[in-house]
């Protein structure tokens, strides 16, 4: 029996955003390796392996996939979203890299899903409609020296802006100097979404300026999105219409 690797996004939470291919290698995977919340959107069934593990040991966490694939097991990595957003594929092949010469003839796929910001700025509208950026503001794997300045360019060159990992209980105060930032580079008059849990039961949207905006809006399970200095919000009955237009007149 030869074995292979899957690394495969299960998209933002409802199960209907779960692709064709992701849910065929899950059926024939005999192992399924991530994160604990993540195992636990697997359905168990007999003969299927579940190895649920902690957030912060990824590479262990790719090194046993990538083991198990080599002893010849079909396994799944899963992500949420895709798992080439701030997410396990990176980790596979920076154990892979590292590992063994053997495993890199292992056969070794990687299956997209639909990124949280993707999701979110679906549910809002289109405010990622023109140029825009996306940022990690988790300062686990890089210095928050580089955060500020990328946060500080990305506004200087107007791009709208996708922030996964806005807040955690580690580093509550984060984002409050993140929001500082944005106001001190934009100006207060910015749209911005705090899109909660999108696609599940919990999920909450929340339209507002960023002069408004308030580091408790945001939490683990939240995106966050700010416009470009073009992004427009449409009223309506119900909830209103996030949008940033396609196009940038000459000279503006
Ligand atoms: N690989 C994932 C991102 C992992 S980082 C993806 O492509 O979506 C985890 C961050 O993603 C969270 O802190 C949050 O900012 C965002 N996120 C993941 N799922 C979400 C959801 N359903 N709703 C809103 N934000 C979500």
């Amino acid at each position: 029996m030869s074995g292979w690797l899957v690394i495969a996004g299960l998209g933002p939470g409802d199960d209907a955003l779960v692709t064709h291919d992701v849910t065929e290698a899950l059926a024939d995977a005999t192992d399924i390796v991530g994160y604990i919340p993540y195992v636990a959107r697997v359905a168990p069934r007999e003969g299927l392996v579940l190895h649920a593990s902690d957030n912060r040991v990824e590479l262990d966490r790719a090194a046993l996939a990538l083991g198990l694939a080599a002893r010849g097991r079909r396994v799944v990595v899963v992500s949420s979203g895709d798992p080439g957003v701030f997410a396990m594929a990176a980790a596979v092949f920076e154990a892979l890299e590292a590992g063994p010469g053997a495993w890199r003839a292992l056969d070794i796929r990687v299956l997209p899903g639909i990124t949280a910001m993707l999701a979110a700025s679906a549910r809002a509208g289109a405010p990622l409609g023109h140029d825009f950026c996306a940022i990690n503001l988790s300062d686990n794997l890089k210095p928050w020296a580089l955060i500020e300045k990328r946060l500080r360019l990305a506004a200087e060159a107007d791009f709208a802006m996708a922030f996964y990992n806005p807040r955690s209980r580690a580093r509550p105060e984060g984002f409050a100097r993140v929001l500082d930032l944005l106001r001190d580079c934009c100006g207060p008059d910015r749209w911005m979404l705090f899109a909660r849990a999108v696609s599940t039961p919990e999920e909450e949207l929340r339209i507002v300026s960023l002069a408004d905006a308030r580091p408790d809006m945001a939490d683990m399970r939240t995106m966050v999105i700010l416009g470009s200095s073009r992004t427009r919000r449409i009223d309506r009955p119900g909830s209103p219409i996030l949008y940033t237009p396609r196009f940038v007149a000459e000279g503006a």
